[in-house]
């Protein structure tokens, strides 16, 4: 993998000077990072990150089983081809990433553990000026550039969200979120309650229902599950006649699209349909017997929230093999023994881990300013998703939901170096978005339409997250299929976007 040399500079009295400043080196950052280098080779451009090293999600969740739920043919990048199963581990991924890093000579543009505080934008100067502590010697950094693309993700890595219930310091043994995992946790032979059953749960019980007394998965609603094999025949057959890995890249990407666009479409169309089939894989798995009714079948429709991918239905074998098992109930209290339900049931527990979710961070937690005036990011109109009004010379990558997030992040980095060029050429020193006079009276909503997406994370900050308007211009739409056409015919001329 690749070092972190660069971090043991000594920090510069004056701030260091970039064309573009990259926050965070995730899968976002070293996308971007490869795009700039690429399509704008003329700019000069840092990365800066926190951590010691990139990877950001998948360097910083270390429970055991982490993984992708996204096939990595469109998680990984459109640029570099991905050769192994679908379903990758996290350091699978870490070194997919290194090689990106490897390939491209991108490791002399990263500034490992700089984490930035703030960010303050002068309209004298076109310039932001950012404020950071590096993590070995603690010493300020200070760094200026004309653009900012913001790479830092959407939750906060620090810890993850836990609820508050009653009676939880009772509680006789340790409380982990799976985001904060201690290196030395040793589960083996202890009895588990895991509360929660999204992605992470969904991973995290295979991995240690092995070595585990018991693993019980509690949780208050179903989640969504596709079982499937952790393979592609197609990429397989392919790779058998030895086509080249570009091209076996290209065409497993189309055929997922293809396949992804058909459920979400019918996630929407026939809601109903979708939510039988899905409920029949896990039927196939689990037998007529089981009541799938009480501890599978959401609240909620199909791809409302993220549906877990479950390779091999391992979780689903864990269950048949009476190393897990799942109870759909409410907590009342935590005791000194375990978890008391609403039903009057008691969980014993040796350990509890929480798989209960983020919480969201908006632009890294970092204290925005323009001209000395803090910026509340809830006040602004998000520019698809990206950008801000009001808010100049600054892009943020938030990726899809219902497909891969590393999608947006090849889309949105050919739009920054489109972007950077056209202003070049016109002389711009500035790019603001801005409400068009035919969008002064256009109604201002939450960031996503609850009925659309409603994962717990995004509604308990929703308050905190960019408005949206009810014109595509003016809202993430999560539609990867429409944005890969519309976002390359944005015309930068448009009256959205305010130049000086
Ligand atoms: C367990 C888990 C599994 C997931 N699986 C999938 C999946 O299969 N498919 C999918 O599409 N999505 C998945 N996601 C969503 C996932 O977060 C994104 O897909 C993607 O990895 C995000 O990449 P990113 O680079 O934008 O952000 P991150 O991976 O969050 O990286 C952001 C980086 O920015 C750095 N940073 C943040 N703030 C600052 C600051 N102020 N100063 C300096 N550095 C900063 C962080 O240290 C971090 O390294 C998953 C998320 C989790 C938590």
């Amino acid at each position: 993998m690749t070092g972190n040399d660069a971090s043991a500079r000594p920090a510069p009295q004056t701030p260091e000077h970039f064309d573009v400043l990259i926050v965070g080196a995730g899968i976002s950052g070293v996308g971007a990072a490869y795009h700039l280098r690429q399509q704008c080779s003329e700019k000069s451009f840092v990365v800066l990150e926190g951590l010691e090293s990139f990877g950001g999600t998948w360097l910083m969740h270390t429970y055991p089983g982490i993984r992708s739920d996204s096939d990595l043919y469109t998680f990984g990048y459109r640029f570099k081809p991905w050769t192994g199963p679908p379903i990758a581990s996290a350091g699978e991924i870490l070194t997919y990433m290194g090689e990106v890093i490897d390939e491209n000579d991108l490791a002399p543009h990263i500034r490992y553990g700089h984490t930035i505080n703030r960010a303050s934008w002068s309209n004298d100067e076109n310039l932001w000026t950012l404020e950071g502590t590096r993590s070995d010697t603690g010493e300020p950094v200070h760094f200026t550039a004309n653009f900012l693309w913001m790479c830092q993700g959407y939750y906060r890595h620090s810890e993850g969200y836990t609820p508050k219930w009653e009676g939880m310091d009772d509680f006789k043994g340790p409380i982990i979120h799976p985001q904060t995992w201690p290196e030395d946790l040793d589960y083996k032979g202890k009895n588990v309650v895991v509360i929660g059953s999204g992605a992470t749960a969904a991973t995290l019980v295979p991995a240690i229902a092995g070595d585990c007394g018991h693993v019980t998965i509690l949780q208050r609603s179903p989640t969504y599950f596709i079982p499937g094999g952790n393979k592609n025949d197609l990429a397989d057959q392919l790779r058998d006649l030895e086509v080249d890995e570009t091209w076996i890249h290209e065409i497993i990407r189309k055929q997922i699209l293809h396949g992804q666009r058909v459920l979400t479409r019918l996630s929407f169309e026939q809601p109903e349909m979708v939510k039988e089939q899905l409920l029949a894989g896990v039927k196939a798995y689990l037998g007529p017997d089981y009541d799938i009714e009480k501890h599978f079948t959401p609240k909620y429709l199909p791809w409302r929230q993220r549906i877990a991918f479950v390779p091999d239905g391992d979780i689903f074998k864990g269950i048949l093999s009476g190393k897990a098992s799942i109870v759909t109930d409410e907590i009342e209290k935590f005791t000194k023994e375990g978890i008391l339900l609403k039903s009057g049931e008691m969980l014993e527990a040796d350990i509890i881990m929480t798989a209960t979710g983020f919480n969201l961070s908006v632009l890294g937690d970092i204290d925005f300013a323009i001209d000395g005036k803090p910026v509340d990011f809830s006040e602004t109109v998000t520019y698809r998703g990206m950008m801000f009004t009001g808010v100049p010379n600054l892009l943020w990558i938030f990726g899809y939901f219902r497909a891969s997030w590393t999608l947006r992040v090849d889309l949105l980095g050919d739009f920054v170096c489109r972007l950077l060029k056209h202003m070049d050429k016109t002389g711009a020193k500035k790019i603001t978005p801005q409400l068009r006079l035919e969008d002064e009276d256009m109604p201002l909503l939450p960031w996503m339409d609850p009925e659309n997406f409603n994962p717990g994370y995004l509604m308990r900050s929703m308050h905190l997250l960019p408005k949206r308007g009810d014109k595509p211009d003016w809202q993430h739409t999560q539609d990867y299929w429409a944005e890969r056409d519309d976002i390359p015919a944005i015309d930068l001329e448009d009256d959205i976007f305010e130049y000086e």
